[in-house]
């Protein structure tokens, strides 16, 4: 797990070097897919679901799952989400982020602060003995206190073997309710926060998700071990 997050945090880094205006977000998969390779790793989600591409890359009123494409053109002033996995020695890791392309307003860097924040927010929570709603309330009450909504229609996930595993670990909920934390488990948290409502819609490629409400969106996660000694990221470069 920790070698399979840590090729995967370092495909993150390689996206965020490439993030600049006037590039496109396939030209970013493809760096992203090349160096995965090159560790002797498999992209997780090429290929998931029938998934196109080796990133989903949300371009700022995109939530997530945006589909690489030499058409989309990176500007001045974009927010540039990237979530990455990768599949190494049979284990997946899992992690986002949200780039600044250039400039940014003040308004587009107070919401990647505050979905950053929130992130390691829930992370605090994921302790032995506790539960994903003190995750999920964590991250909801940070986000909420700011004015931002947390989407509800995709959430963080246990992750290992498979990409997606039990336990669901959403980004709201209430504390002291849902699955119970235990050393050895690994999740993956992953606060989805919109500028507007949380509501959500999928366009007709049936796989790039937009705030119902037009306004921005942002996207980070870290792959996480439950320890005896508290939470421990996994998804982080050498
Ligand atoms: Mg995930």
């Amino acid at each position: 797990m920790k070698d399979a997050c840590r090729i995967s945090a370092e495909a993150l880094r390689v996206a965020g070097e490439a993030v600049r205006p006037g590039v496109s977000t396939l030209e970013i998969d493809t760096k992203i897919r090349r160096y995965i390779e090159k560790q002797g790793a498999s992209p997780s989600f090429l290929g998931y679901g029938g998934f196109p591409a080796s990133a989903c890359i949300s371009v700022n009123n995109v939530v997530i799952h945006g589909i690489p494409s030499k058409n989309t053109i990176l500007k001045e002033g974009d927010i540039v989400s990237v979530d990455v996995g990768a599949h190494y020695r049979g284990y997946h890791g899992d992690n986002a982020y949200t780039f600044p392309c250039g400039k940014i307003s003040a308004r587009a860097q107070a919401l990647l602060n505050a979905t950053r924040e929130s992130l390691y927010e829930g992370i605090k929570q994921a302790v032995s003995m506790n539960r994903t709603g003190d995750i999920g309330n964590a991250v909801q009450r940070y986000v909420e206190a700011r004015s931002y909504s947390v989407v509800r229609d995709y959430v963080g996930h246990g992750v290992g073997a498979k990409l997606h595993e039990d336990p669901n670990v959403p980004n709201y909920g209430s504390r002291g309710r849902g699955v119970r934390l235990l050393p050895g488990m690994t999740i993956a948290i992953e606060p989805m926060v919109n500028e507007g409502a949380h509501q959500t819609r999928v366009l007709g490629d049936k796989w790039t998700v937009i705030t119902a409400d037009g306004s921005l969106s942002a996207h980070f996660e870290h792959t996480i071990a439950i320890t005896p000694d508290g939470p421990r990221i996994l998804t982080v470069c050498d």
